[in-house]
């Protein structure tokens, strides 16, 4: 398909009148073609009336169309062949093999949310039948489903061009919900975008869809972004990136005279805790297997390794020595875009400037443009819970070790640390005394805990959770990644004595979807189930 530089707008291509955006091949600084004029308020107005339009008619599709179109996207993905994987390496700069998993696992993540929507658990059908007879009153007949919320707003994410962007894990939970979506492209692969966007467009036709269900949009997060997100008839957000965009997102819409959540996945460092039993059985290996998870990706996942927490002594000095060696060794890798390049050489700098933090290593120099050089940065506990600096994200290949003198200091680290996505244990048996008194604080602080793993490399299945307290996220109860992540495009509504006849689908009398409802407080056994 030749790339056009237009916005889609339902099954239209519109021109922008906005300044142009250019992506850039962060490998080399080329700019590439085409030029993306940027879309206005008028445009999201447009997006935003069709994607109203399409909504009622789209939510009450029964379970098997929405879970074919949600396929149909995956397949028309997949017939985009090599055009979009070489586009997507050109914009992003990410190795060939990286894209080739991501395309599969975003087409995985679609047909993982098509057996989820036909399977129909996430309506949590819950019926109360009337006891007409109760003493001292009747009780009415209550039934109770889920309801897709609206239209919803996705910000598209620079670090995962395909599985997080266009048609990625916000977009296929927000459709399998039955929401019609408006996607605010990521201004550094326009081109991926425009080719996925029109696979969708494809899968929407041929479903028969109405053609307000998706549009893609390009242009500024100041205006195309906040102007979506204002849009009265915009019901959530969906958003990964910077913690500065999130927040400013989160602002705009509590601000509105309808306030909507805003579902933003933001910065998390993501603590690595090492026992002492561990750490002296196998420092050599956790130091290997850290500094892999460490850089991989050049350090752009949001589930980095950025804090390594320890014992002071010299097992975790002979850890800190094996990966200080090892980050020396690590070649530079070419980073997303070049603001994302300054962005982590800036934060860098600011660590090489504080007192409190030494340098323990730095990876090999880059020879091109927007490399990122690995670094790893050692303070004790004292200066690491007086300087709120040093948990700040560093978006990028950099960590940093904190030496502990006991329990007590390592329980005053996890107390002051904020939010995150995932905290990493590393234990032996010996130590499971120790991380068992430590449970109570770790789940409060993040929304997934990993006992001698490592936190890159997140599953799309039934049970993960993607998300954690501020300023992991924006809301701490739900997850971006994994099936759970419909519920945040869903609200229960209860139908109170409805004759049968006027009951949805899935609330009738006769069960006629097969769900396993909550029956007067008992989950039903289903035949054939
Ligand atoms: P970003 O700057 O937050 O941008 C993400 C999206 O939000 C873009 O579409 C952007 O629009 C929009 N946006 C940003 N600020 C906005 C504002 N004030 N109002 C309205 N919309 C706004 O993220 P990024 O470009 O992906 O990367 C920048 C930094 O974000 C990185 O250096 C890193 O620190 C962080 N990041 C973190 C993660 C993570 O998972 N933790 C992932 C990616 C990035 P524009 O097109 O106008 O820019």
């Amino acid at each position: 398909m030749t790339l056009t530089g237009n916005m889609l707008i339902g099954q239209q291509a519109i021109t922008g009148n906005r300044e142009a955006i250019r992506a850039i091949n962060p490998a080399t600084g080329t700019v590439l073609e085409p030029a993306y004029l940027g879309g206005g308020s008028e445009h999201v107005e447009q997006a935003c009336t069709l994607a109203q339009e399409a909504f009622d008619s789209f939510r009450e599709t029964s379970l098997e169309t929405r879970a074919t179109f949600l396929e149909t996207i995956a397949a028309e993905i997949e017939a985009l062949g090599d055009e979009l994987i070489d586009r997507a390496v050109s914009e992003s700069g990410l190795p060939r093999p990286r894209i080739v998993g991501e395309r599969a696992r975003t087409c995985q993540q679609l047909r993982t949310f098509a057996r989820t929507v036909r399977a129909g658990e996430w309506l949590d059908v819950r019926v109360d039948n009337a006891l007409p007879e109760r003493q001292p009153l009747p009780r009415a007949d209550l039934r109770q489903r889920q309801v897709p919320l609206g239209p919803v707003a996705v910000f598209g994410a620079s670090n995962f061009p395909l599985a997080f962007s266009v048609a990625g894990g916000d977009t296929a939970s927000a459709l399998a919900a039955g929401c019609s979506v408006v996607v605010k492209a990521h201004s550094a692969h326009p081109g991926t975008s425009e080719l996925v966007g029109h696979a969708i467009a494809r899968a929407v036709k041929e479903s028969n869809l109405p053609e307000g269900v998706f549009s893609l949009l390009f242009g500024s997060g100041r205006e195309v972004g906040v102007a979506l997100v204002s849009d009265p008839r915009i019901k959530a957000v969906g958003f990964t990136g910077s913690r500065s965009g999130g927040m400013a997102l989160c602002k705009v819409a509590a601000a509105r005279p309808e306030p909507i959540p805003v579902y933003a996945e933001m910065s998390s460092i993501n603590p690595v805790l090492l026992f002492p039993a561990a750490l002296q059985a196998r420092g050599e290996s956790l130091a290997q297997g850290f500094v892999a998870s460490l850089t991989q990706g050049a350090g752009q996942f949001c589930t980095n390794p950025g804090l390594v927490i320890g014992h002071q002594g010299p097992a975790l000095d002979r850890f800190i020595s094996t990966a200080a060696r090892l980050v020396q060794q690590s070649p530079a890798q070419t980073m997303l875009t070049p603001g994302i390049f300054q962005a982590y050489e800036a934060g860098i700098g600011s660590l090489q400037e504080l007192n409190s933090a030494q340098e323990a290593a730095a990876g090999l120099r880059g020879e091109t443009p927007n490399q990122c050089q690995a670094h790893l940065f050692v303070t004790r506990a004292g200066d690491f819970l007086a300087d709120p600096a040093l948990q700040a994200e560093v978006f990028g290949a950099a960590a940093l070790v904190v030496q502990c003198a006991d329990d007590e200091e390592i329980r005053q680290v996890l107390e002051h640390l904020e939010g995150q996505l995932t905290i990493t244990l590393q234990l032996d048996e010996a130590d499971l005394d120790s991380a068992r008194a430590m449970l109570a604080t770790l789940e409060r602080k993040a929304g997934r805990l990993l006992v001698n793993g490592w936190p890159t490399g997140v599953e799309v299945c039934d049970a993960m959770v993607h998300g954690g307290p501020f300023p992991a996220t924006s809301d701490t109860r739900t997850t971006s990644v994994g099936t759970a992540a419909i519920q945040r495009f869903l609200r229960p509504v209860c139908y109170q004595d409805f004759p049968d006849s006027l009951l949805p689908t899935a609330l009738k009398h006769a069960n006629p979807l097969h769900l396993r409802r909550l029956l007067d407080g008992h989950r039903e056994v289903l035949e054939n189930a």
